[in-house]
């Protein structure tokens, strides 16, 4: 079943046409990966689905039209963005910005939904009155999911989630996307790293110049020279 369905959205920054009309689609508990060169329109497409910049076209997003609707209403009709960046608050602590999640919640899980985020990254609980600023990359891009994650979310949109991290860290980081998406959680996931998104995903889409060239099954793109040229650096 479609929970996230796209149509000819655009996103422009004044005379800059970012994404020109891209069309997709992610299923309920589905996996799925936009990559794409430097410059492609990756962000803006997130951006424009999370409500943070203003986008043209059609958001269907769990039988809701969501397009024109705030970021605020997104994120609680469980539509999340961890940005590039990470985006924590530095002088937080790892406890408040999991907190800071949860702002939208007034139900009773949410210490059982903190205590789950620490059994996900045990680093994290072991720095919980650190403030989120003394993390390291990793560290902090961990605490973006865990906030993330204490919103209770059921479409996730990742946005370079290894950006500048070392790859036994990347490792730990792609281990929990895995693992939160087997718990039924839809992740949309944008990465420059091409390869190991691919392996992760179950299908991708490969955009260019604001517009989606190449979609299908992750396993197929994998093996598909034209990426192999274009996305895994191979001649
Ligand atoms: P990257 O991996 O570098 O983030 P991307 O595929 O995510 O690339 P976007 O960040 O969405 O691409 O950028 C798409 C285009 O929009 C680029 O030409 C970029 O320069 C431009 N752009 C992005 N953000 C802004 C902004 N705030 N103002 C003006 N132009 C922008």
């Amino acid at each position: 079943m479609t929970l996230l369905d796209v149509r000819d959205l655009h996103v422009d920054y004044g005379g800059i046409r970012a994404v020109k009309g891209v069309s997709f689609q992610v299923g309920m508990g589905e996996l799925v990966c936009l990559i794409g060169a430097n410059g492609a329109g990756k962000s803006s497409t997130l951006r424009g689905l999370s409500g943070l910049v203003a986008a043209r076209g059609m958001v269907n997003y769990a039988g809701r039209e969501l397009t024109g609707s705030p970021a605020f209403e997104r994120v609680r009709a469980g539509l999340v963005l961890v940005p590039e960046g990470r985006g924590i608050f530095p002088m937080l602590s790892v406890d408040e910005n999991l907190s800071v999640g949860a702002y939208a919640r007034s139900d009773n899980a949410i210490e059982a939904d903190r205590e789950r985020v620490f059994s996900l990254f045990p680093r994290l609980a072991e720095r919980r009155r650190q403030a989120g600023g003394t993390l390291s990359g990793g560290e902090q891009q961990m605490l973006a999911i865990g906030r993330a994650l204490m919103s209770r979310p059921q479409l996730l949109l990742l946005d370079e989630p290894s950006m500048g991290l070392a790859p036994i860290v990347v490792q730990t980081i792609f281990a929990v996307i895995r693992q939160v998406n087997a718990e039924g959680v839809a992740v949309l996931l944008v990465e420059q790293n091409a390869r190991a998104a691919l392996q992760l995903a179950s299908r991708a889409y490969v955009m260019d110049s604001g517009a989606i060239t190449l979609s299908g099954d992750a396993k197929t793109l994998l093996g598909d020279a034209k990426v192999r040229a274009a996305y895994l650096g191979e001649a």
